[in-house]
């Protein structure tokens, strides 16, 4: 069937898109894909050179993992031939449609990846190739892969329960450590980062206020407990000023702090998010990602913090935990289906988004705020002395 295209000037066509195979809850066998852009490099990681300019769409997968994604025929038609093969077996191996076998027809095809087992930490970059109309026919576009060694980091969870200084009026955080801990581990896998969570511990401490940390009674909470070589998070009713904090062993230092660790606020104002799933863990695994020296795409004040575009609105590390985009095309309500991100909504507000980034769409000035794959990973393999 041929395909009717409306052109003025000039039209990019699109036959094949890739997509995550599933919206709602992150989960680590349907995980984001990073299709910013177009023609970017990846920064150099693990003692893997930066890329050359890739085209088109990146997924991150570990070794030995399985994961799905989904093929959208865009401008081609659904009943196309199409075939699916590997620039490299050892890399990433293709499960599903099975060795000379035609994807599914439809727009919608899964493509079942699993990423190759070889030794040593340096990642392998290899390509995922659609051909049409044969498995050696020409390749018709092409999803980027790079497969991870797993790198393993500890977490240490801390419920705490903020008294005042009589030792009165703390209420116990209810949120659920373990659903939570399950979606960000999902988050952080397409990069190959594999939390241990330790089982939550619970403690009392006296503070100004009840059920209310201040930011300058973060090392009290230190004082009172912190554990070595492991994340400390720190979850509790409210924290000063914002949901979350997180804070790297390269930058706690500089702010007066003792030791770097994550703190979590249930509440803040008329918020409280003890029993929103999808919201602790994407703000946990966010923190995690300034433990992990990440910084915001900007910061500043007023207007500098807000963005709007969808460079930087895909990031797990987007300014906010969610978002209400000016000038939408439709009332209030459509807000969600103008904004969404895949990952739901709280009320009109889309939840943020939880891509790690790989490709380093920002170059030039301002850099070093993108690529965020390659920074957190070199980073983690510096080893625990230097993460902890
Ligand atoms: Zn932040």
């Amino acid at each position: 069937m041929a395909i009717k295209l409306q052109a003025k000037t000039e039209a990019r066509i699109v036959p094949i898109r890739f997509e995550r195979a599933v919206t709602g809850a992150p989960d680590a066998a349907n995980p984001d894909i990073d299709d910013r852009g177009n023609v970017h490099t990846v920064p150099a990681m693990n003692s893997l050179a930066a890329s050359d300019p890739i085209r088109g769409a990146i997924v991150g997968i570990t070794k030995d993992q399985e994961i799905t994604v989904k093929m959208v025929r865009e401008d081609i038609d659904n009943n196309a031939d199409l075939y699916v093969t590997s620039s490299d077996e050892q890399a990433v191996k293709i499960i599903t449609p099975a060795d000379g076998d035609k994807c599914s027809t439809g727009k919608d095809c899964k493509i079942k990846l699993k990423g190759g087992h070889f030794g040593g930490s340096t990642p392998k970059s290899a390509k995922v190739e659609i051909r049409f109309g044969a498995k050696d026919g020409p390749i018709i576009a092409q999803l980027s892969t790079y497969t991870f060694n797993r790198l393993l980091v500890f977490i240490q969870p801390h419920v705490v329960t903020v008294d005042d200084p009589s030792g009165s009026g703390g209420v116990a955080p209810t949120m659920n450590v373990t659903d939570v801990m399950t979606q960000v581990e999902a988050l952080w896998a397409s990069s190959g980062v594999k939390f241990i969570t330790k089982p939550a511990q619970s403690f009392n401490i006296k503070l100004a206020t009840a059920n209310k940390m201040l930011w300058g009674e973060v090392n009290d909470v230190y004082a009172k407990k912190w554990v070595a070589n492991t994340i400390n998070v720190y979850i509790m009713q409210e924290i000063d000023g914002a949901l979350g904090y997180g804070l790297s062993k390269d930058a706690h230092a500089g702010f007066g702090m003792t030791h770097p660790g994550v703190f979590m606020g249930m509440k803040s104002g008329a918020i409280d998010r003890s029993t929103e799933t999808y919201w602790c863990a994407n703000d946990l695994a966010h923190e995690l990602g300034h433990f992990f020296t990440l910084w915001h795409p900007t910061d500043g004040s007023g207007s500098g913090w807000q963005r709007y575009e969808t460079w930087s609105m895909r990031f797990l590390m987007h300014n906010y935990n969610y978002t209400g985009r000016a000038g939408a095309p439709q009332g209030v309500t459509e807000w969600p289906k103008f904004n969404d991100f895949g990952y739901g909504s709280y009320g009109t507000a889309p939840y943020r988004a939880g891509l790690v980034s790989i490709k380093n769409v920002r170059t030039g000035a301002s850099a070093g705020r993108d690529g965020q794959c390659s920074t957190v990973r070199n980073y983690i393999a510096q080893g625990p002395s230097a993460l902890y």
